[in-house]
């Protein structure tokens, strides 16, 4: 069993590093898990990031990331690239076991573990992330500027990124399993109306095609099983997104979809001296800038929080 440090932080996308620099430039002497696998979380998996202010030219996404670890660090942030794999933040004394079993205890633990996009599961589908294939209109929208594009799913998430898409694209089609959508009246509406906007019905996405780029799709009719080519050069995949929660249930309160949910503005937990920040809490902007933000409202929580013990 360690020493009680001041704070724990679980995670390492823009929420947990920035939560890092603020509670290190506080003195707190955080200890930052940052995963396994995936330091660095989501952006280590893209190209260019075109919109993360302070950047005029852009900033390549793993790039991003080591410069936010690196500034952590600068001040003092204990980073660790393992997993937790229990916690039990129920206590006043807050304790994360690391996937050697050791445990670690803290006062406040802030969670940043973010949360996963859903994929279509197929060979082609990483090797072409950042070459033709995203899960982000907003991020990624503007690199496919008079192109034809495709975008799968029938939610809300698909009709608002076709919709948004189309300003910029020259074709969207919509491909959806069934042959009716899940989306809300409103949002269904916006996509029926738009003329740029196809759909093709009861199909899915049967092989991912190109190489070093994406070139095209092949379809399959889940009704008749007859196979088609459609012609893109950009892909969004809109099937959701599951939320890094698994860890913490029945001790920290999730809604019906599995995010974290916090007392907004704050980003206070159902347990006092647990704070939440980033993709974990958000699903409605889920973007580098509103995580690092946040990431920074919970480094001032547990900053107040653990002053108030003092
Ligand atoms: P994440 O970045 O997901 O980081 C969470 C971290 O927690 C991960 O490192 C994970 O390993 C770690 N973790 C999880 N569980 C544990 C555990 N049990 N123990 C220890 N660590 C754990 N946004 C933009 O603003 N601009 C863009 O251009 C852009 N492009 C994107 C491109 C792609 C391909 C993707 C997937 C996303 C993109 N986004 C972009 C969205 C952006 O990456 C996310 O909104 C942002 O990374 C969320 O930050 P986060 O800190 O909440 O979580």
């Amino acid at each position: 069993m360690s020493d009680v440090r001041n704070v724990i932080i679980i995670g390492s996308g823009p929420a947990g590093y920035t939560a890092a620099l603020y509670t290190a430039r506080a003195s707190l002497k955080p200890l930052v898990f940052e995963g396994a696998v995936t330091a660095g979380g989501a952006l280590m998996n893209t190209t260019e990031v075109e919109n993360f202010p302070g950047f005029q030219d852009g900033i390549m996404g793993p790039e991003l990331m080591d410069n936010m670890r690196a500034q952590a660090e600068r001040f003092g942030a204990e980073l660790v690239p393992d997993d937790i794999v229990s916690v039990d933040l129920t206590g006043e004394i807050k304790t994360v076991t690391d996937t050697s079993g050791t445990v670690h205890q803290a006062k406040a633990v802030i969670v940043t573990t973010g949360s996963q996009h859903r994929k279509l599961g197929l060979p082609n589908e990483d090797a072409l992330s950042g070459r033709g294939v995203s899960w982000c209109a907003t991020c990624d929208g503007f690199f496919f500027k008079d192109q034809d594009i495709a975008v799968i799913g029938g939610g809300d998430t698909a009709m608002e990124e076709a919709t948004f898409l189309s300003r910029f694209a020259k074709s969207v089609t919509i491909v959806h399993r069934r042959d009716t959508l899940r989306a809300s009246k409103a949002m269904q509406e916006r996509a029926f109306a738009d003329p740029k906007i196809k759909f093709v019905w009861d199909s899915e996405v049967a092989e991912i095609q190109g190489d070093p780029k994406l070139s095209g799709l092949k379809l399959r009719n889940l009704k008749t099983g007859e196979l088609s080519d459609l012609a893109v050069t950009g892909l969004f995949i809109a099937i959701g997104h599951d939320p890094r929660t698994e860890l913490f249930k029945g001790q920290l309160e999730l809604d019906g979809e599995g995010y974290l949910k916090v007392e907004a503005p704050s980003t206070r937990t159902n347990l006092t001296g647990v704070f939440g920040a980033g993709d974990v809490v958000d699903h409605t902007y889920r973007q580098a800038i509103t995580a690092a933000g946040t990431g920074c409202a919970a480094a001032l929580d547990a900053e107040r929080f653990l002053a108030a013990l003092a």
